[in-house]
């Protein structure tokens, strides 16, 4: 059994069962049964039930917003943004099917054709993370489909009530039932479906389990990709407009209460600046409204876990044993749930973790530097590579900056973004593979060559 637990309250929602592996066995064998005649049906009808799911989630944005902030405590307005902007992203992938799937003629003459067709890779495995899951899980299970694969989605432990949510509306819109199914657990059951020779998984989580992902698709040689954490870090030049910068950059830390794979978590300021972006920035923070998730006003709602109260607490005190400087915030709050207080840290340095490991909640450390080498030299250090940021009102000097990051993308004056038409890809700990974007559609197929001799 699973327990579903609020983290704004603590309460128990519901005991789900899990599936044991028995029961994945039968799930995977009744996938696999049933994708060649789900890639078989036409593009065109696979694209009607994956536009009739939006639609469905359109409809039901805000009981399904509701129980997002229920099991996993983001703040209501951010869940509801969450699965309307699924919509649009479903929007996105609708249109960019056909070109993106048709077989290419890549030579035609009278006596020779060649062309590229892209088959489905089969049975995928999407193992999922809980703090985006319509996000996360769509840009891997609507290609997966569209491009006729079946999709075997194990959701977080901490989002299982909204993935069985979504396999109710995969149903309703009428996907057949043995192309998406979920199987529902801890870790274990993510172990237990790659224990199946299946012909890919797409993960998203963080780096140890990542490594552990792709110790077991190795065995079984499937395709592997994973979205992983990050370390992102911001660079404020001197010549930039604070009122308009700190907001922003504030948003980027602290947006989902800091948990979000691309979030903000260092940011380095121009010695010329810095005073003046310190003080802005922790009135900002200071101005967020904590609490309830439930209320439209929160901003910052509970963490999703409990253990991770411990791991920013461990993290504060490091960094000020060190003799970084806690200018807010700093514990867990004193009231039921995993909240923890807004946090801002300065005279920070990189012989700390909070500058240097993933922190995913709501705390910041802010690092003085005086020069662009300096700032290109503290971002580049680090094993992750998801995104890098610098605010600036010279576009050449940022392009120059950003150029040097080894990184999947780059902002220049705008941070913790996401486009549905640009690939979504990390190096180094950040990952490996892709989502999002025509490539992104890509990645659900494998190209056959086929060279045709005769005539047309
Ligand atoms: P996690 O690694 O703890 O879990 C992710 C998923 O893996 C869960 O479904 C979990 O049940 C499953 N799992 C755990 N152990 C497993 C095992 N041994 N075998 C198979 N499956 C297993 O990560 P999380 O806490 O759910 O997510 C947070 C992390 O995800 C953060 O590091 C965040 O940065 C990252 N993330 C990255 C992106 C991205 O696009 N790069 C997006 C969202 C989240």
């Amino acid at each position: 059994m699973l327990t579903v637990v609020n983290p704004a309250t603590e309460a128990v929602i519901e005991e789900l069962p899990s599936d044991d592996a028995a029961a994945i066995a039968q799930k995977v064998a009744a996938a696999r049964a049933a994708q060649p005649a789900w890639a078989d049906r036409t593009l065109a009808e696979r694209k009607q039930l994956i536009q009739r799911f939006g639609e469905l989630l359109a409809n039901q944005a805000d009981p399904l917003a509701e129980l997002l902030t229920c099991e996993m405590g983001k703040p209501i307005q951010q869940a509801r943004a969450e699965v309307k902007t699924t919509v649009s992203r479903i929007g996105f992938f609708l249109e960019q099917a056909d070109s993106t799937l048709a077989t290419e003629t890549v030579l035609a003459t009278p006596g020779l054709q060649e062309q590229i067709s892209h088959e489905p890779l089969g049975i995928i495995a999407n193992i999922s993370a809980w703090n985006y899951p319509y996000f996360v899980g769509s840009n891997v299970f609507i290609p997966a489909l569209l491009a006729g694969n079946a999709v075997l989605y194990k959701p977080s432990e901490f989002a299982s009530l909204t993935g069985r949510a979504i396999a109710q509306l995969m149903q309703q819109a009428g996907i057949p039932t043995d192309i998406f199914q979920t199987v529902v657990g801890t870790g274990q059951a993510g172990a237990a479906l790659l224990d199946h020779p299946l012909n890919g998984v797409f993960f998203t989580g963080s780096y140890a389990t990542g490594c552990k992902i792709a110790a077991m698709a190795a065995k079984h040689l499937m395709k592997v990709q994973l979205e992983l954490g990050g370390k992102d870090p911001v660079y404020i030049t001197e010549d930039v407009d604070i009122a308009t910068v700190v907001p922003a950059v504030a948003d980027g830390a602290f947006y989902n209460t800091g948990q979000s794979c691309c979030a903000v978590e260092r940011i380095y300021v121009h010695a010329r600046v810095y005073d003046a972006f310190v003080e802005t920035f922790l009135a900002t923070v200071r101005s967020f409204v904590v609490g309830d998730p439930m209320q439209e006003t929160t901003y910052i709602g509970p963490l999703a876990r409990r253990p991770q109260l411990d791991v920013l607490q461990q993290q504060v005190e490091e960094a000020i044993a060190k003799g970084a400087t806690l200018l807010t915030g700093g514990t867990p709050l004193d009231r039921p749930g995993y909240f923890f207080a807004p946090t801002v840290l300065t005279d920070v340095n990189h012989t700390m973790s909070v500058m240097m490991e993933e922190s995913f909640g709501p705390i910041i450390g802010i690092q003085k530097v005086s020069s662009d080498e300096e700032a290109i030299a503290l971002m580049a250090d680090t094993p992750y590579g998801l995104t890098a940021s610098v605010y600036t009102a010279d576009r050449d000097r940022a392009i120059r900056i950003l150029k040097q990051m080894n990184t999947g993308t780059v902002y220049w004056n705008c941070c913790d973004r996401v486009s549905p038409r640009l690939p979504w890809s990390g190096r180094g700990h950040s990952g490996i593979g892709l989502t999002l974007s025509t490539y992104g559609i890509q990645t659900f197929t494998q190209p056959k060559a086929w060279h045709l001799r005769g005539p047309a």
